[in-house]
């Protein structure tokens, strides 16, 4: 008799004890009774029933089920560390990391594999004479390569396992695990600086090394990935690449099957269906896929022989989840590296403070990719206009800006105006008497949407008709404030009415077709502007794009989030190397009213370095990250009431507690105070010690799950403060 410790999907800390007649592995899927319900949980610890003496034995229930699946113990070691560094429960934390069918009791009944079983002719075999036009075909096939289950499905035209069965069972075939992926297609030649990247990192195969890919944009960070795959794949190990969730999987899975055609590429986001994540994942975990190129989720995937973690576009936002596990998928992946004993190869045209901080500490390495890959491609030139020389127009539009628009289509070139807002204008409003279109869940306004004529929450989707006069005062001029992306595409169709423009926003573009239609239109000339979101700015190459015009920039620069500059930065960075990628000079056009903010000045130089220091310096000043460790405390609650007693608890607790090294700032409402009908405070903890700060949420923790009449959370290393 053995004991198991199980944890199950609640958000408390400890583990329960069950008896279990079989020494069950750790990771072990089973069902058991808790609070008198079957429920799926997981092995984390066994024990012989002889050893235990927490409780006595007759107290404890049996399990009630094994089932077949198991987690990895690599996966289950990465969940507990997430568990202890996000502060969430580890129960939870396992079940935000398998595939849902997994954390349902039979809900993976109806799941059959597909069979990626491969055979080949025996020396018997290779005598054997089979009778019958269908047979002797396969026969002659099988002589020439082995032949996987698919590959014999679709010679005979039938299910094939009666056959395989009968060759099986008299020798004339054998199964044979499938052949590895190895060749590439090498017409790519790396140029020096891609190719000295290569050698180093391949020669660190097998070993932890972090490595921070610093590529200007266009400088072909996607070759060296997949020269490196190459390596890998021969070693006969498995590779992870993460990217970000806005980026082209259909477009970047294709790019990557093209030059390696025999890998096995599967891609995990958000479209991919619960029953094809767990045949991944499966898949994954037995070695019969080479590649996973996946969003963040993926870093839970286990694999049988991971050699290689690729974490593109790494400065990016989406690698954080910020709800429930509040992970970083970036920082998960160094540790599992580091426990692998793998290289992970972190890549940007603008790298994260926080991963060049760690290069400078001497923690990662740093690589850099200073030339355009086509060999004639030149960063564009960037010219700033000053809003206070050349007012605006009705959409938000200089003249200079007009003027560039109008030769950049006059020699058929493609431009692409760049507006971070969709929608119509961002705020309906009556000058009569100051009614606003407020929302009525959140503290935010509701955009206005001219072609559906309706008002919508972008916050919480809450959306309304356009009334046809102001709530208020009955007035019937209602008016609209500030710009978005259909206002500019309105304004630019009357100004060139001959011109083909695209929409790109979130409202127009949504799936992979979308974009797919949009290529194929822009490869065939088929479009003279685009007006975009920053969609737009992250991997896509548009040959034909030689102007970019920036509008409404400004707002990042006076934000209360100390990253909006950052992050504005990055945005502009990527949107502006868009253009001029192919061998056509590109010009950007960036509109502001502060142009001798240093923000600009770096950007005009493409002096990217020149803004970090900058930057590291204004952060070191004001000790935040990453020169110092930040949590965040989260209340929320659709009571007003029931939050502020919490904040007032909350700041009654921080007395008792020692807060040594720590700086505890005192609970505030939340900048978004209202959100989706729920009331939201905050509070801040900051350290220059990772330890103490830690050391302090944990003392805290205790405290905080009696605060149970509202939702608590804890973020550890936030994004949004
Ligand atoms: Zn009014
Ligand atoms: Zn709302």
């Amino acid at each position: 008799m053995y004991v198991v410790n199980l944890v199950f999907d609640i958000p408390l800390h400890h583990h329960y004890s069950y008896l279990s007649h079989q020494p069950l592995e750790i990771g072990q899927r089973v069902s058991a009774k808790l609070r008198n319900k079957e429920q799926i949980g997981f092995v984390i610890a066994i024990v012989e029933a002889n050893q235990f003496s927490d409780y006595p034995l007759d107290k404890l229930q049996h399990i009630s089920n094994i089932h077949s699946d198991i987690i990895p113990k690599d996966i289950v070691n990465l969940c507990n560390f997430a568990a202890t560094y996000y502060h969430h429960s580890y129960g939870s934390t396992i079940f935000c990391a398998i595939p849902a069918l997994l954390r349902k009791i039979s809900s993976r009944a109806d799941i059959t594999l597909p069979n990626n079983k491969h055979y080949q002719l025996t020396k018997t075999g290779q005598t054997y004479k089979p009778r019958g036009k269908k047979l002797i075909n396969l026969w002659h096939q099988l002589n020439l390569s082995s032949l996987s289950w698919q590959q014999i499905k679709e010679t005979l035209g039938v299910k094939p396992d009666k056959l395989i069965n009968d060759w099986l069972s008299i020798g004339i075939i054998s199964e044979i695990s499938p052949p590895i992926a190895t060749n590439i297609a090498t017409d790519i030649v790396a140029n020096e600086e891609q190719a000295k990247i290569i050698n180093i990192i391949g020669n660190h195969l097998g070993e932890f090394h972090p490595a921070l890919l610093y590529g200007i944009t266009g400088s072909g960070k996607t070759e060296v990935f997949l020269q490196l795959i190459h390596k890998v794949l021969l070693n006969k190990k498995q590779i992870l690449v993460l990217i970000p969730e806005i980026n082209l999987t259909p477009q970047l899975a294709a790019r990557f099957q093209a030059r390696v055609p025999s890998a096995r590429i599967k891609v995990l986001n958000s479209e991919v269906s619960e029953k094809e994540r767990y045949i991944t994942w499966l898949q994954a975990k037995d070695g019969e896929t080479d590649l996973i190129l996946g969003t963040r989720l993926s870093i839970f995937t286990p694999f049988a022989r991971l050699g290689l973690i690729i974490v593109d576009e790494e400065h990016d936002a989406s690698f954080k989840q910020n709800d429930s596990l509040r992970y970083h998928a970036r920082d998960l992946a160094i540790y599992r590296a580091k426990t692998l004993n793998i290289p992970i190869m972190m890549a940007s045209a603008t790298p994260s403070l926080e991963s060049l901080y760690n290069y400078k500490l001497g923690k990662f390495h740093l690589y850099k990719l200073t030339k355009r890959a086509v060999s004639n491609a030149i960063l564009p030139e960037i010219n700033i206009v000053n809003l206070t020389h050349y007012p605006v127009n009705q959409a938000g539009i200089s003249n200079p800006a007009l003027d560039a628009i109008k030769n950049c289509i006059s020699r058929k070139e493609l431009a692409l105006v760049f507006i971070n807002r969709r929608g119509y204008a961002p705020i309906l409003s009556c000058y009569d008497c100051g009614w606003i279109s407020q929302c009525k869940n959140c503290s935010s306004r509701m955009v206005y949407h001219n072609n559906s004529n309706k008002l919508k929450c972008h916050h919480c989707g809450y959306q309304t008709r356009v009334p046809s006069a102001c709530p208020k005062c009955h007035n019937q001029y209602l008016h609209t404030i500030g710009h978005g992306t259909q206002k500019l595409e309105e304004f630019l169709a009357n100004q060139f009415p001959n011109a083909k423009i695209r929409r790109i926003d979130r409202d127009t573009t949504n799936h992979k077709d979308d974009w797919q239609e949009l290529y194929q239109e822009i490869n065939q000339h088929k479009i003279d502007i685009l007006v975009g979101t920053q969609m737009l700015a992250k991997g896509h190459d548009f040959p034909n794009l030689t102007l970019v015009v920036g509008i409404n920039i400004d707002n990042a620069l006076f934000s209360y989030d100390f990253r909006a500059s950052e992050d504005m930065f990055n945005i502009l960075t990527q949107v502006t190397g868009r253009a001029g990628r192919a061998a056509k000079p590109g010009q950007v056009i960036l509109q502001t009213n502060y142009p001798d903010h240093p923000v600009y000045q770096f950007l005009q130089k493409h002096d990217f370095e020149g803004f970090i220091n900058y930057t590291l310096k204004e952060r070191k000043q004001n000790q935040l990250p990453p020169f110092a460790y930040q949590a965040l405390v989260k209340l929320s609650s659709t009571n007003e009431k029931q939050l502020l007693r919490a904040m007032h608890e909350l700041s009654i607790i921080n007395k008792k507690l020692n807060c040594k090294n720590i700086t505890v700032f005192p609970p505030v409402p939340a900048v978004m105070y209202k959100l989706h009908n729920r009331y939201r405070g905050q509070m801040l903890l900051s350290s220059r010690s990772r330890e103490h700060l830690h050391s302090y949420l944990n003392q805290l923790e205790p405290f905080l799950s009696e605060i149970n009449y509202l939702t608590v959370a804890i973020d550890v290393d936030p994004l949004e403060v």
